[in-house]
C-alpha cells in the first residue's frame, strides 16, 4: 500500500503544531492507510524530509503527498511540490502522487457550521431564529493569488446556502481585502447586531490569533454589537475523513483541480506576472538537511510566509494615502521598522504581537544609524520574520530605500519594494498646487535641499535649475531655503517667481504659506515653517486652487 505523507506549512504556534500532530495521529488510528507520516516544509518540527525519510526507511518507493491547506494558493501549488521534488533528489527512484487542497468541501462547511454554533453558545442547532439574527464573517488567510481568495468567497456562499444565517461575508486577515475590520464594518452597516467571526483556518496560528485580536478591537469600539469569534476547524473526524478522501482521490489519479481560473495559467487582470512563472522552492531554513541553498530572489509574492523584507512607501503621512499592497504587507508583518515621517496612525492598528522598531531619523537628533537599520532588517528576516520597512512617501525619493534593498540582497534576504505616494508630488497637490499644468510647466525637478548651494558634497546644479522655467520641488530645505532662493535669483530665476511652502501635508495641521522667491527665506522664518515641509517653486505655485476642496 502507498504510504501517506501529510504536509503542513508550519507555524510559530505550538498549539497549531499540536493540532497538526493530533490530526496525523487520528488519520493513523483510522487504519485505512497502512503508513502515515506528517511533516512541515518550514518553521515547525518534524520537517517534511524526516517524514518522507521515515516512509522510505520503511520500504516505500511511492507515496501520496497531501498538502494540508484549505485553498489552492502558493503553498499548495508551488512550495509543497517543490519540497517534494527536493525529497525525490534525496531519494532517487521515489515517486509520489500529489493530492489537491482540502477546500471547498461540504465536510469543511459542516465543521464551520458547528464551530459557529458553538460560538453562539447554547444556540440550538435547529434554532432558526438564532441563526436568522446572526451574520457570519468568514475570514480566510488571504493570498496574492486571486483564485485562492475567490475560493474563500465561494465557501462563504456555500456556508450561507440553506443554513439560515442572515448572511455570510468573506474577509481576509492578510494580503487581501476586505480586512477583518472592513468586513465587520460592512456587516454593521448592513444592520447586523450579532456577528460570528469564523476563521477559515485548519489550525491555531499567528494569523488566527490576529483575527481574534482584530475582532476584539472592533467589538470594543462597537459595544452595541455582539461579536463572537468561532474556533478554527481544528483536529476532528471530519478533517480526517477529508484527508482520507483526498488520499483515495490521489491514488485513483482523478484529481479534479480547477485550472480554469489559475493565475499561473490564465491571464487575469493585475496578475500578468504570474502566468507561466516557474514554481520554485523557498529556502526553508528549518529543513535540517540544509546544504541546498536557493539563491533565487522571490518575486513580489510569498515574502509573507518566509523571512523577507519589504521596503514600503507609506505615503506622505495620513493613514489612507498608503497603497493597498503596502497596507496588506503591513497587516501581515511580524516586524515593522518605521521612520518618523511614515504614517504613524497605521501603527496603532497593528496587533499587539507585532514588533515595531522606531528608526526615527530626527534631524540631528538621536536615531538609528543606517547600518543599524540594515542590520535589523537582515537579522529579523533571517529569523524567518516578515519585515516591513515602512518609510514616508516613496522609498526611493530621498528615502535611502535602495541602500536597504542592496543590504538585504547582499545578505541573501528576499526583498521587494513597494512604491509610495511621494510628498514631492502629494504635498503640493494637497495644498492645491499641480506640479505640472498644461501650458504652464512641462517639467518638474525634485531637489534635496539638505546641503546648501556651494557645499562641497552637493550634487545639485543650482545654476541649471535657475535657468530652467518649470517647477522645482525642494525637500529637506527648511534650513537652506533662504540660501537656495538667493542662489537661484543670482543665476537668473525671476525674483517674483511664486513659491508655496507646504508643511505637514495631509495631516490635520497642514498649512501652506505663499511668498515670492526673493522673500521666501524671510517669510518661512517669520512664519516658523518647520519640517516636514516642501517648497514648490515656479509658475504652478500661483495656481493654488481657491475653490472648495475635498
Ligand atoms: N521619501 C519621502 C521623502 C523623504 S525626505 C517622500 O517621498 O515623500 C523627507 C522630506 O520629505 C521632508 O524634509 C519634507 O521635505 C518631505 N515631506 C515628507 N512628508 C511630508 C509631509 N507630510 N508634508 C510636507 N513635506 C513632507
Amino acid at each position: 500500500m502507498t504510504g501517506l505523507v501529510i504536509v503542513g506549512h508550519g507555524t510559530r504556534s505550538a498549539a497549531g503544531v499540536d493540532q497538526f500532530a493530533a490530526l496525523v495521529e487520528r488519520v493513523r488510528r483510522r487504519g485505512d492507510v497502512a503508513d502515515v507520516e506528517g511533516g512541515f516544509i518550514e518553521l515547525s518540527r518534524p520537517p517534511l524530509t524526516d517524514a518522507v525519510g521515515a516512509l522510505v526507511a520503511r520500504g516505500h518507493r511511492a507515496v501520496a503527498a497531501l498538502p494540508l491547506v484549505l485553498t489552492a494558493a502558493g503553498h499548495g501549488k508551488g512550495d509543497i511540490p517543490a519540497a517534494m521534488g527536493r525529497e525525490q533528489q534525496r531519494h532517487p527512484g521515489l515517486t509520489y502522487r500529489y493530492g489537491r487542497p482540502l477546500g471547498p468541501h461540504p465536510l469543511l462547511h459542516d465543521a464551520l457550521e458547528q464551530r459557529i454554533d458553538a460560538a453562539l453558545a447554547g444556540a440550538d442547532h435547529t434554532d432558526t431564529a438564532e441563526r436568522a439574527g446572526t451574520w457570519v464573517a468568514l475570514i480566510g488567510r488571504g493570498s496574492t493569488d486571486p483564485d485562492a481568495n475567490a475560493e474563500v468567497a465561494k465557501v462563504a456562499r456555500l456556508l450561507w446556502e440553506g443554513r439560515g444565517y442572515a448572511g455570510v461575508e468573506p474577509g481576509f486577515i492578510s494580503l487581501a481585502q476586505p480586512s477583518v475590520p472592513a468586513v465587520l464594518e460592512r456587516l454593521r452597516r448592513l444592520g447586523a447586531r450579532r456577528i460570528v467571526v469564523a476563521p477559515y483556518f485548519l489550525f491555531a496560528g499567528v494569523l488566527p490569533d490576529r483575527i481574534v485580536a482584530q475582532s476584539a478591537q472592533f467589538a470594543a469600539a462597537h459595544p452595541d454589537l455582539d461579536v463572537r469569534v468561532a474556533e478554527v476547524i481544528g483536529d476532528c473526524d471530519a478533517l480526517a475523513d477529508l484527508v482520507l478522501e483526498r488520499y483515495a482521490e490521489a491514488l485513483g489519479g482523478d484529481i479534479r483541480m480547477n485550472c480554469d481560473t489559475c493565475a499561473y495559467r490564465v491571464l487575469m487582470p493585475g496578475f500578468a506576472d504570474k502566468v507561466g512563472r516557474p514554481q520554485r522552492p523557498h529556502d526553508h531554513p528549518d529543513d535540517p538537511v540544509g546544504g541546498h541553498h536557493h539563491q533565487h530572489h522571490h518575486g513580489h509574492d510569498h515574502h509573507h510566509d518566509h523571512g523577507s523584507v519589504a521596503v514600503v512607501g507609506g505615503g506622505p503621512g495620513p493613514d489612507d494615502l498608503i497603497t493597498v499592497r503596502a497596507k496588506a504587507l503591513l497587516d501581515a508583518a511580524d516586524v515593522v521598522v518605521v521612520d518618523r515621517l511614515a504614517p504613524q496612525g497605521l501603527l496603532a492598528g497593528l496587533p499587539p504581537d507585532v514588533l515595531v522598531i522606531d528608526a526615527a531619523k530626527v534631524p540631528r537628533g538621536p536615531s538609528m544609524s543606517q547600518d543599524a537599520i540594515n542590520a535589523a532588517l537582515v537579522a529579523h528576516a533571517r529569523a524567518g520574520r516578515r519585515v516591513v520597512r515602512l518609510k514616508g512617501g516613496d522609498p526611493y525619493v530621498f528615502g535611502r530605500g535602495h541602500e536597504e534593498v542592496l543590504a538585504c540582497r547582499a545578505a541573501g534576504v528576499p526583498v521587494s519594494v513597494v512604491p509610495g505616494v511621494s510628498s514631492a508630488i502629494a504635498a503640493p497637490a494637497l495644498a492645491g498646487v499641480p506640479v505640472t499644468h498644461r501650458g504652464v510647466a512641462h517639467d518638474v525637478t525634485i531637489v534635496s535641499g539638505h546641503l546648501p548651494p556651494g557645499h562641497p558634497d552637493s550634487l545639485v546644479d543650482w545654476a541649471a535649475l535657475a535657468r530652467a522655467r518649470g517647477t522645482v520641488v525642494l525637500l529637506m530645505a527648511v534650513d537652506t531655503i533662504a540660501k537656495i532662493a538667493t542662489v537661484l535669483i543670482e543665476h537668473g530665476r525671476a525674483p517674483d517667481t511664486p513659491v508655496l511652502a507646504v508643511q505637514d501635508a495631509g495631516l490635520p495641521h497642514q498649512r501652506s504659506v505663499p511668498a515670492r522667491l526673493d522673500e521666501i527665506g524671510a517669510v518661512a522664518a517669520r512664519e516658523g515653517i518647520g519640517p516636514p515641509a516642501v517648497f514648490v517653486l515656479g509658475p504652478v505655485a500661483a495656481l493654488t486652487s481657491t475653490g472648495p476642496t475635498n
